[in-house]
């Protein structure tokens, strides 16, 4: 029996990889901090609850249209036209488990075979991996430490070709936690309308930031109709095992994502969707109160992991990660690279945190060592995780 050629193009993500290995390490009686997964550590607030609880015993377990209900796709219409500052009609709302497949259903939709994609590296691996199963050509912009992990603009026009077709930005960002500047965004309209290209622009953690809120490219003139904006409910109200997330579109668009949907999942599970529309109609105290300690959190991690001889970070601006570069670390220890080092801190150390290879390959000339950490945990648990980073690292 054989298994199709194509399935070989599919990559994975790194960080469910390293869940697998800490699990079997907590099974065999190890005590493993876990700073590697990226989802928050808090509980789905009590009113997003009631309303899924309320919604299956009012009997919403039923199909419901592929695009999501129609009260869903108001209520996301009114919370993206308030926080980006444009005019949104639920029509051009597609409601799906999570943000995962509404991105796969906009490259099926847009790119052809040989397309050019270009996608932030280090990025989220989701992003290379369903451009090449889906016979796209991934084309790593890289983000550099020097600008704040964000891109050169002459490199990002450098990179674009005749059959340049969509350009995805992530902003605040995974792995990183760096936000797009303004001037950032201004210059990725520009190149995406002068050329005629699509822009994902991934805004899962649009909610989660501390300095000041980052202002989203659709807001900009001439991009509204290219901009696939996604965002979902995973991260800013603590629902990933939900699976609700959702992208707004020109309607075109909007009725072939749907029209996969009704081919693949047929539609999201109709109860979660009411949750949904709590989540955006009730109060939010919950999530920013989680947004909160999140940034005591960055804080106690960026001083931590700074305090560390070997180790030097950024401030990460948003989501819930650390990027620190850990060259001098490795050296210091004679690892080879931060997949090297990801090892040493599991097994050596009672660690778990994700090297640079779980977000792309490096880039031509990248010579520095990463290594992301989420502190979507307790503070407790980054303490003791920085303290055991502390005693493996400065050996
Ligand atoms: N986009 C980015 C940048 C992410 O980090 C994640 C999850 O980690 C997702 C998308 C997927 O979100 P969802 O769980 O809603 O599918």
């Amino acid at each position: 029996m054989q298994i199709a050629k194509r399935i070989r193009r599919l990559g994975t993500e790194g960080g469910f990889e390293v869940l697998v290995q800490v699990n079997k390490l907590k099974t065999e009686g190890r005590d493993i901090i876990s700073l590697a997964i990226g989802e928050p550590d808090f509980d789905t607030p009590q009113n997003i609850k009631d309303a899924a609880i309320k919604a299956i015993k009012d009997g919403y377990t039923h199909y419901s249209p592929s695009a999501g209900i129609l009260p869903l796709r108001e209520s996301i219409a009114r919370y993206v036209s308030k926080t980006r500052g444009i005019e949104v009609d639920p029509d051009e709302v597609v409601v799906t488990p999570g943000v995962k497949p509404v991105f796969f259903n906009s490259i099926l939709s847009c790119i052809n075979e040989g397309d050019e994609l270009i996608y932030p590296n280090p990025g989220y691996p989701i992003y290379e991996s369903v451009t090449n199963f889906l016979h796209g050509k991934p084309v790593p912009l890289p983000l550099l430490e020097e600008k704040n992990f964000s891109f050169d603009v002459e490199d990002l026009q450098k990179k674009i070709t005749p059959r340049t077709k969509m350009i995805i930005i992530n902003s605040p960002h995974n792995p990183t936690g760096s936000i797009l500047s303004y001037n950032d965004l201004k210059a990725v309209a520009e190149i995406a309308i002068q050329n005629d290209i699509w822009v994902i622009s991934d805004e899962i953690y649009y909610n989660i930031t501390y300095d000041g809120k980052f202002q989203s490219i659709v807001s900009i003139p001439g991009m509204e109709e290219r901009t696939i904006l996604l965002d979902g409910f995973s991260k800013t109200y603590a629902m990933t095992g939900w699976r609700l997330g959702f992208g707004v579109m020109k309607k075109e668009l909007a009725a072939h994502i749907a029209r996969i949907e009704t081919n693949v999942d047929a539609c999201t599970a109709t109860f979660t969707q009411y949750a949904g529309i709590e989540a955006l109609e009730g109060p939010q105290d919950d999530s920013l109160a989680m947004v909160e300690e999140l940034k005591k959190r960055r804080d106690l991690i960026y001083e931590g992991l700074n305090d560390i001889k070997g180790i030097k970070c950024l401030k990460p601006k948003g989501a819930f990660y650390v990027y620190p570069n850990v060259t001098e670390a490795c050296r210091n220890l004679n690892l080879s690279d931060s997949e090297a080092l990801q090892q040493y801190l599991l097994y050596k150390g009672n660690v778990a945190v994700l090297a640079r290879s779980c977000f792309g390959q490096r880039n031509k000339g990248e010579r520095e060592e990463y290594i992301r950490l989420s502190y979507a945990t307790s503070r407790e648990n980054i303490l003791e995780g920085l303290r055991r980073i502390k005693k493996a690292v400065e050996v």
